[in-house]
């Protein structure tokens, strides 16, 4: 049976893990794709242009805007991230799952566009937890450190429009419930009712 692929969008606060849920997934699930954002903000150390991130001038990503390259972007931190959109559509007409990694506010553009999206949200086991591990990192100064702790807490209180959460206690149980959750999306009759019943109707 060909279907479309399914689109998974996971947010949650800096630090959450949800970076880290995803990677520990890919090594044993190939088949789906995660998809690479454009931003604006300058690349961290070990960070890989087309890899990581696409990563270009303020004036290239509005420009962007301007020619509708985006199935979602928005402010986070001061800098511009957003979806190329055509690299996703088609993944998903192909039939391959894509992982959107994205925040709250991306989230619910998607959700307008693309409501059949599935929602996944990423929590911290506490919030004493997440500013340990955002400290942890060592990739954040003093002030923008306190401005991710901040928006955490704004962040969280979207929760109401995801589907699943997933609180990010031990790494091995958080990947274990984000797996199920790809798997159970997979037996969605909803998505696939015609071509069941094309599979199954009577033999003439
Ligand atoms: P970071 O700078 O740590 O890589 O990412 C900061 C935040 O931007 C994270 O919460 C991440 O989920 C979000 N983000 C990354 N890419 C996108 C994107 O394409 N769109 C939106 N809306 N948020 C994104």
């Amino acid at each position: 049976m060909r279907r479309k692929g399914n689109l998974f969008i996971v947010s949650g606060p800096s630090g959450a893990g949800k970076g880290t849920i995803i990677k520990e997934t890919l090594k044993s699930n190939d088949d789906f794709k995660v998809s690479v954002s454009v931003t604006t903000r300058m690349p961290r150390n070990a960070e890989v242009e087309g890899v990581n991130y696409f990563f270009k001038t303020e004036k290239e990503f509005l420009e962007m805007i301007a020619e509708d390259k985006f199935l979602e972007y928005a402010k986070v931190y001061d800098h511009y991230y957003g979806t190329p959109k055509e690299a996703v559509l088609e993944a998903v007409e192909r039939g391959d799952s894509v992982i959107l990694e994205i925040d709250f506010q991306g989230a619910v553009q998607v959700k307008r566009n693309y409501p059949e999206g599935i929602f996944i949200f990423i929590l911290p086991p506490s919030m004493v937890e997440l500013k340990n591990r955002i400290i942890g990192r060592g990739s954040e100064t003093d002030e923008t450190l306190k401005k991710r702790f901040l928006s955490a807490f704004n962040e969280i209180s979207y929760i109401e429009k995801y589907d699943y959460y997933i609180i990010n206690d031990v790494l091995e149980d958080s990947v274990y419930s984000f797996k199920s959750i790809i798997e159970a999306e997979k037996c969605r009759v909803m998505a696939d009712v015609k071509e069941i019943l094309k599979m199954y109707k009577e033999e003439e």
